[in-house]
């Protein structure tokens, strides 16, 4: 049985709880991240990190050190309709110290995140350590309880990162709004036979909607069908899918026969929802946990980054003077729901009006006219860039660094 305390506790290890744990420790706070797996590896991790996040690491020093790790530039990104590939979002212009999205598997990235943090004296990571749900003392949360009996107490805060199944969330009695989803994913990989590099695509038919990420030695591959379908494409057999796959381009065809087993190839449910209030006294709770993001503009990562950088922004500096928190949680859900909103109202506009339909087998006359000014008007391209690389109410980091301690790697 274990336990634990600390000034604030952190559950989940992810891209928000991790960001959090490192710039709390940062400003020099006694921080403890609890994570329920003993490492990042894991089927699905998104792969993306976003100009945005990329610059957070310029902001800290560490960029340069960042992109040492294994990564792909993907500077723009194409949509392939119809046959005809349509460049949807140009990076190149975009104002930040790196204007593309580096593709790094999520577990380096964590990792690198981990080892950056624990330069910092106040920082801890306790692995295979599952939250269970909130304690509370006098009306206020005081820590988390945890798989196996023991407990993990909060002086100062809990903040919950712990995803989009957030047992803290789900515990904590605060209202949920759900914005729902068309679809589920299949994940899975396919060897890459040919060059070339770069060549992230997403392709757009009627009743298909399949995205390759290139991973360099191999495709990240993502079918995307009617939500709820996953049994019965499965009771079509693996046949009929390697069938589906193949069809999508030459690149698949001739590596399907990589997909062995239903054993390669994982279902990722796609929920989209948000808290109405995203904290209570002694809880704070960001990223998915917070508000469960669809996949669609890959942008999930990075925006459970940015809430982890405005929660340091508007709570570290008093942490650390030893001031009252509870007051300041509402700041970080006032500074965090625009961006959310906007981003999930995006996000539910291109899934009613492009992936419901086209699972559906709607035909499109030709394609909509966005990606005809796309194809047409290169400059166009930044916008969707913008949206995509630095999202609505890009952060920075604003919190204080804790004298005496360097965070070089
Ligand atoms: C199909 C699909 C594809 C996506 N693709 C992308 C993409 O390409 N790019 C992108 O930016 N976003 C993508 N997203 C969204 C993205 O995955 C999330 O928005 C993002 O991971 C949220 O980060 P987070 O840190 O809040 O939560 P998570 O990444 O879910 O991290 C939560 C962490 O908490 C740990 N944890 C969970 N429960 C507990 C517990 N009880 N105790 C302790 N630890 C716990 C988990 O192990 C995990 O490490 C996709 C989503 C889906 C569904």
């Amino acid at each position: 049985m274990a336990d634990f305390d600390a000034d604030l506790v952190i559950g989940g290890g992810g891209p928000a709880g991790m960001i959090a744990g490192l710039l709390f420790a940062r400003a020099g706070i006694d921080t403890l991240v609890l994570e329920k797996h003993k490492d990042f590896l894991r089927d699905f991790r998104g792969d993306t990190i976003h100009p945005s996040t990329l610059q957070i690491f310029h902001e800290l020093g560490l960029l340069g050190e960042l992109l040492k790790r294994d990564h792909v530039k993907v500077p723009v990104i194409h949509g392939r309709v119809a046959g005809e590939m349509i460049p949807v979002a140009d990076f190149r212009h975009l104002p930040v110290a790196a204007p593309y999205i580096a593709l790094m598997p999520q577990w380096d990235f964590l990792d690198f995140v981990a080892e950056a943090a624990a330069r910092y004296p106040g920082f801890r990571l306790e692995r295979c350590t599952e939250a269970t749900g909130t304690i509370e003392r006098d009306g206020r949360v005081a820590g988390v309880s945890l798989a196996g009996g023991g407990a993990a107490r909060a002086r100062k805060l809990v903040i919950a990162a712990d995803g989009r199944h957030s047992v803290v969330r789900a515990g904590s009695g605060l209202p949920q709004e759900t914005i729902g989803a068309p679809m589920d994913v299949f994940w899975f990989r396919l060897p890459k036979h040919a060059e070339p590099e770069n060549e992230t695509v997403g392709t757009f038919d009627p009743g298909r909607i399949f995205v390759m990420i290139d991973r360099r030695d191999y495709w990240q591959c993502a079918f995307v069908f009617p939500k709820g379908a996953a049994d019965r494409i499965r009771a079509e057999g693996l046949d009929a899918f390697r069938r589906r796959v193949a069809d999508v381009g030459p690149e698949t065809a001739a590596a399907v026969d990589a997909i062995g087993s239903w054993e390669d190839v994982k279902l990722l449910t796609v929920t989209v929802d948000r808290l109405e209030t995203w904290h209570k006294p002694g809880l704070l709770l960001i990223g998915d946990a917070a508000h469960a993001m669809s996949p669609i503009g890959g942008v999930g990562i990075n925006l459970a980054i940015q809430d982890a950088v405005a929660s340091a922004n508007i709570l570290a500096a008093a942490m650390a003077a030893g001031e009252a928190i509870d007051p300041l949680l509402a700041k970080v859900q006032a500074r965090r729901m625009l961006p959310t909103r906007m981003t999930q109202g995006m996000q539910k506009l291109v899934q009613d009006r492009v992936v419901a339909p086209l699972l559906a087998g709607t035909h499109f006359d030709r394609p909509p006219v966005m990606l005809e000014l796309l194809k047409r008007l290169p400059m166009l391209r930044r916008l969707p860039a913008r949206v995509i690389g630095l999202g609505f109410r890009p952060e920075h980091v604003r919190s204080p660094e804790a004298r005496g301690i360097s965070p070089r790697i």
